[in-house]
């Protein structure tokens, strides 16, 4: 984040429905400089960060072409033409026939199925196309069924254990979560987020990374996310080393209720602590801190900076939260089974067309048709899951082995364990009551810096890998409350 992002032209969410300003956004943009004015204050800023030893926030490893080319190849026109397919299907209901070539969730995910082999045709088989499924049976699904992701995976090129996935549902529902013959359009809930995922792989495979990336059309989610569990399965029985999963859904919508329209902000839904934190980890975390710092919550982090850098009109609103109040989706059995996941969701939900039976009542159209979808919105919200997926597979794997000492001491140690995939290190340090990483300093050498004269009780420390074309990972919070692995840890791959 650079120093003209320390206003903002547009309050956020919280701050319009509090009639607030107040935290990091705050303070507001100053009336419009001179050109040759701003510049000057540009130079005293840079001037006065060398001299005060580059305390400053520093922008994600430098600016990336490569984001902004991929950023502006995700269509609209392209998205429309998936949600009215997937609409076209009738119901893609998980109970719903799954023999019938044109109406249900079979003909659905083969549809699906046959977008991801046509896109692996157009990048000479970079994608391999894998259905894995399980037979579930729960109060939502009275008699054994099988409940089937669709799956394309691009193998990276030099870490190819390390995965970046995206994710949203196939599944849609009408107001009775049983009825599998209804018309169910899920244009939005969750047409948008499989648009999102099939247009990610339209626009990634035509690039190459060091990790691999995945695009996962899951179903089953209004049944109990089943699809998450498969999934999550899927991930652990191939050793996969799972470092972000951005699961989408509901993310078309720009008219939410009592008449409120909001197109240029996104909700992302993260952890605060880890799901399978063990009762040891918690009572160090409580002491020590660690509530606010997941891996999950460092990814919306990330995120956040990197829709403030590369994206115009999307901003990102952290929600400290793993969801809305009390709903789920399925990045939460991913997060069950040890893995950072964040959840993608819409500025403002309009409840008259989720879940819904098809309907005019009181003058009010219910249902979750296409119209219903802001496409230049939702193109939007894919952009961000398009350069997070781009920046965190170029960069190194978020470090490993993270702590910190310097208890009684005017100075913090801040350690990891060096990989051979980073060519530098970024420490950074907040304030404990600063929503984002404020301080940072590249690291003169790998495994360990001091921080002098930074005391270890008043801030929050984390560090970042860079690689060496500067793609920097997510910063990593010390400790088990921090770490991107996996625990237990990934098992070695099966062949
Ligand atoms: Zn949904």
């Amino acid at each position: 984040m650079g120093w003209r992002s320390r206003c903002r032209e547009r309050p956020n969410i919280g701050e319009r429905v509090a009639g607030l300003r107040r935290g990091r956004a705050s303070r507001q943009c100053p009336p419009p400089l001179s050109r040759s004015f701003t510049l000057r204050l540009a130079v005293l800023f840079a001037a006065f960060v060398v001299v005060a030893g580059s305390a400053a926030a520093q922008p994600l490893g430098g600016e990336h072409r490569l984001l902004y080319e991929a950023a502006g190849q995700v269509s609209p026109e392209r998205q429309h033409a998936t949600i009215a397919r997937l609409v076209g299907f009738g119901t893609r209901h998980t109970l719903s026939d799954t023999t019938s070539p044109t109406r249900g969730i079979g003909a659905a995910r083969r549809w699906v199925a046959s977008e991801f082999a046509a896109i692996s045709k157009d990048c000479g088989g970079c994608l391999t196309v894998e259905t894995p499924s399980e037979i579930a049976t729960n109060k939502r699904i009275p008699k054994p069924t099988e409940v089937m992701d669709v799956l394309a995976i691009q193998r990276g090129a030099t870490d190819p254990e390390r995965v970046i996935v995206i994710s949203g549902h196939l599944d849609s529902r009408v107001s009775d979560v049983m009825n599998a013959t209804a018309e169910a359009p899920g244009a939005n809930d969750d047409g948008s987020g499989t648009a999102a995922v099939i247009e990610a792989a339209r626009v990634l495979s035509k690039h190459r990374f060091p990790a691999t990336l995945v695009f996962a059309v899951l179903s089953g989610e209004e049944q109990g996310l089943n699809g998450g569990h498969v999934l999550a399965d899927y991930a652990s029985a191939h050793g996969w080393r799972v470092e972000a999963d951005l699961n989408n859904d509901i993310i078309g919508n720009t008219e939410g209720m009592g008449g409120v329209r909001d197109n240029t902000h996104v909700r992302v839904f993260s952890e605060g602590t880890r799901t399978t934190e063990t009762g040891a980890e918690a009572d160090k975390r409580r002491y020590n801190g660690g509530e606010v710092d997941s891996p999950s919550r460092n990814l919306a982090r990330f995120m956040d900076r990197l829709a403030d850098q590369y994206l115009t009109n999307l901003d990102v609103v952290m929600v400290y939260r793993t969801d809305r109040f009390s709903r789920g989706g399925d990045q939460v059995e991913m997060l069950k089974a040890g893995y950072p996941a964040v959840r993608l969701t819409e500025a403002s939900e309009n409840y008259t067309r989720q879940h819904q039976d098809l309907r005019v009542e009181n003058g009010i159209r219910y249902g979750d048709v296409i119209e219903g979808v802001d496409f230049p919105y939702l193109a939007q919200v894919t952009r961000l899951n398009v350069i997070t997926m781009a920046a965190l597979a170029s960069a190194p794997a978020p470090p490993t082995g993270v702590a910190i000492e310097g208890a009684v001491t005017p100075d913090t140690t801040i350690k990891w364990t060096p990989s051979p995939d980073a060519a530098a290190y970024r420490a950074w340090w907040r304030s404990t009551t600063d929503p984002q990483w404020r301080f940072s300093r590249q690291s003169p050498a790998p495994g360990a810096m001091v921080l002098k004269g930074v005391n270890i009780d008043d801030f929050f420390f984390g560090v970042s890998a860079i690689s060496p074309e500067g793609f920097e990972s997510p910063v990593v919070f010390p400790g088990p409350s921090g770490t991107f692995e996996r625990e237990p840890p990934a098992k070695p791959p099966t062949p």
